[in-house]
């Protein structure tokens, strides 16, 4: 089983912490939608025959594609990879874009098997929104949410931010239970991070914009996990939680290292073997795909690479790390723990899960877990 996922490079305003490649002018959409076109084409063999079981339309903003032009890809996917037994197909909306008319639009996907929106909430307060320069309001937010269930897309996600120096923790309760109250099934919900080179990065250097506080970081991760275990979230992966049945296959897909094909400018593929990565550049990317060249680089992955993924991504999920699996069992991961403070994880058989206070850690304790050539 494997997964195709589209990148939409384009945002109509960039937020001030993200750092994804992407173009706040849609000047050159239609070009690239036809070189996304001929990329599915290009890259039909990229899978070796898998059978297809998720698509992801992620960016960027995929809402900003008119119907027509989801349409096209889609029908290229299908003529392209005809091993198809989808279980999902997903597409990334921000608020205001999510009319009336879009949402009627989009419904009119579903014959092509679009059964799932990601929406781009963050947060239901104003103030966290400016301070993020997202592109929407709060009421938009909520509004867009309704909408979208009133007219049937019943299995959605939308993502929610913690850590923002606007957000009280009073404020973060009320957006959890805001997400709750509205129904939402599955929740993606990521701290706030100050990545280099973003807007917010160089804000916050310059006194421009307030910092982010670790303790209230983690003090709001605190109360997420203990709030959606309450509510009957299982949290399936670090930063994601869901209602029975509802666990985004697409993603989890990725964190049990199953293949997937990346389409678009900055997209990343994974055969297992290697990642390949594509073309950080829209017009780099149209004008090689129209020579029928793929403009991608490749890492071929070693024995200990793909030993220290499956470490990073597994720790962080419910299902744990199995030190039996076949890319650790030449590791001697027990010897490796000695190292890690015992309250952080339990071990179960052969099952290394972290606890709660161990998920506070996650990444240091799988690089101290990491393996070395
Ligand atoms: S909408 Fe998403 S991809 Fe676009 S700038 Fe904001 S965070 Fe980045």
């Amino acid at each position: 089983m494997a997964g195709i996922y589209i990148h939409i490079p384009f945002c109509k305003q960039a937020c001030h912490y993200c750092n994804f490649y992407l173009s706040v002018s849609t000047a050159l959409k239609s070009d690239l939608v036809r070189a996304i076109v001929k990329e599915i084409e290009l890259s039909k063999d990229y899978l070796d025959g898998e059978v297809i079981e998720t698509i992801y339309f992620g960016g960027g903003t995929p809402s900003l594609l008119d119907v027509d032009e989801i349409r096209s890809i889609l029908e290229a996917i299908y003529q392209f990879h005809p091993k198809i037994n989808l279980q999902e197909l997903t597409l990334e909306a921000n608020p205001d874009d999510l009319t009336n008319e879009k949402i009627s639009e989009l419904i009119s996907l579903r014959s092509l098997g679009l059964d799932r929106l990601s929406i781009g909430v963050q947060s239901f307060y104003d103030a966290d929104l400016i301070y993020m320069n997202r592109g929407h309001s709060a009421q938009e937010a909520s509004s867009a949410i309704k909408r979208a269930q009133d007219a049937g897309f019943d299995n959605m996600t939308i993502d929610l931010i913690y850590g923002t120096p606007t957000m009280s923790d009073e404020n973060w309760i009320n957006n959890i239970r805001t997400a709750h109250e509205l129904g939402i099934p599955h929740i993606s919900s990521y701290a706030l991070t100050i990545e280099p080179k973003t807007y917010l990065d160089k804000y916050i250097k310059t006194g421009r914009a307030l910092p982010v506080n670790e303790a209230q970081t983690v003090r709001q991760f605190d109360i997420l996990m203990s709030m959606m275990d309450e509510n009957n979230y299982d949290q399936y992966e670090m930063s994601n939680f869901a209602r029975e049945g509802h666990y985004a296959i697409h993603n989890t897909n990725y964190w049990l290292g199953k293949k997937y094909l990346g389409l678009g400018p900055s997209a990343h593929s994974y055969d297992r073997q290697s990642r390949r990565w594509n073309i950080a550049n829209n017009l780099n990317y149209i004008k090689n795909i129209n020579d029928s060249v793929i403009p991608a680089e490749i890492e071929h992955l070693s024995p200990s690479q793909q030993a220290n993924e499956y470490i990073m991504t597994s720790l962080r999920t419910i299902w744990g790390m199995n030190i039996s699996d076949l890319r650790l069992m030449m590791y001697d991961l027990k010897k490796s723990l000695d190292g890690v403070d015992p309250s952080f994880y339990l071990l179960e058989g052969n099952v290394l899960k972290l606890t709660q206070k161990g998920k506070h850690y996650a990444d240091r304790i799988a690089s101290d877990l990491f393996i070395e050539d």
